[in-house]
């Protein structure tokens, strides 16, 4: 899909030769899937975003024990198999790499408003936290009978944790539920990798958000 770009009123028509388009609609420049990011790197605004997903993004949703309450609790985390993250390139530079695995995305600081606006109505407990662990505030889950926080460190990095799986048993226990938009989305959290990303959605579930929203009803 289509990637935003952040052009002020004064680059627009380098902008435009560069080959990026209007949006009549979202009233925002743009530029389509076969245009090199990096090519446009000065209107992407690296201060806020790190990784850019390309759209559909998924939402992984699995359940974890709660430390505090021991009660079975929904968690969630933003995952894809085709982003964009920064990173240097021989010279040292900056630039945009793109990845192709599987990964699950912890620890967000920073969610674009349209994202963030579609979780907070489906997962009102996936919300900015501060983690004392973390010693950072975050997009956090947080226990839907306790409200405690559950860390990202627990789900994403102890082997086993709901977005660390190991057992075919546990990548069954995933589902992905595809969050269409008109653009690439992005965020502001680490990335993982993991050795197994490409046998996790074979086992996983699968769904859009229009069939999450029927068996929630
Ligand atoms: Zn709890």
């Amino acid at each position: 899909m289509p990637l935003k770009l952040n052009v002020p009123y004064s680059d627009k028509d380098v902008a435009k030769l560069k080959g990026a388009f209007w949006d009549l609609e979202q009233k925002t420049w743009f530029i389509p899937d076969h245009k090199d990011i990096n090519d446009f790197q000065q209107w992407i605004d690296k201060s806020k975003v790190s990784v850019i997903i390309k759209s559909p993004v998924s939402i992984a949703l699995n359940s974890s024990d709660c430390y505090k309450c021991a009660n079975k609790t929904a968690v969630i985390s933003i995952a894809s198999n085709n982003f964009y993250h920064l990173g240097a390139d021989e010279n040292e530079d900056e630039k945009w790499f793109r990845a192709d695995g599987l990964s699950f995305f912890s620890m967000p600081v920073f969610i674009e408003n349209e994202l963030a606006d579609k979780i907070n109505r489906l997962f009102p407990n996936y919300k900015i936290a501060y983690s004392k662990t973390a010693e950072s505030s975050y997009w956090a889950n947080h226990c839907d009978h306790c409200g405690a926080l559950q860390g990202d460190f627990f789900l994403h990095s102890e082997p086993g944790g709901a977005f660390f799986p190991l057992e075919i048993e546990e990548y069954e226990q995933l589902t992905f539920i595809t969050f269409p938009s008109k653009f690439d989305v992005g965020i502001d959290a680490n990335y993982s990798w993991l050795s197994n990303a490409d046998d996790i959605p074979n086992y996983a579930k699968s769904i859009t958000l229009e069939e999450f929203l029927d068996q929630r009803e």
